[in-house]
């Protein structure tokens, strides 16, 4: 599958880790748009937000269980959570991805 998500996890393509598990892969995004800026992955292939059903969605939780020890780890209390579904949102991975922004003053919400 040509999916640049499923490449990093599968160590084909380098990526600055920061969280890994069994389920999940969390790492630094390479075009940083705040000073804190981590892109959490389910290491399954799911397309983005509107393809989480019931049979896929524990990985979901299990992702906003992590959040908070990413967070923890990287000394943050305040921190945005975003996840863009489809172009006209921002998608440009289709690999579900949850971004972790930090570290300045997050203003609007688009
Ligand atoms: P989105 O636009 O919501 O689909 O987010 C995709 C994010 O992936 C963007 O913020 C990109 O900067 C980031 N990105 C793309 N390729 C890589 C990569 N090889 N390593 C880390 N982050 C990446
Ligand atoms: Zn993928």
């Amino acid at each position: 599958m040509d999916c640049i998500f499923c490449k990093i996890i599968a160590g084909e393509i380098p990526s600055t880790k920061v969280y890994e598990d069994e389920q999940v892969l969390a790492f630094r995004d390479i075009q940083p748009a705040a000073p804190v800026h981590i892109l959490v992955i389910p290491k399954q292939h799911i397309s983005g937000c509107g393809a989480i059903t019931a049979e896929n969605s524990a990985v979901v939780a299990h992702i906003f269980e992590v959040i908070p020890q990413i967070a923890k780890q990287e000394g943050i209390t305040d921190f945005r959570v975003v996840s863009n579904q489809g172009a006209e949102a921002g998608q440009t991975v289709h690999h579900l991805h949850f971004h972790i922004l930090a570290g300045r003053t997050l203003k609007g919400m688009c």
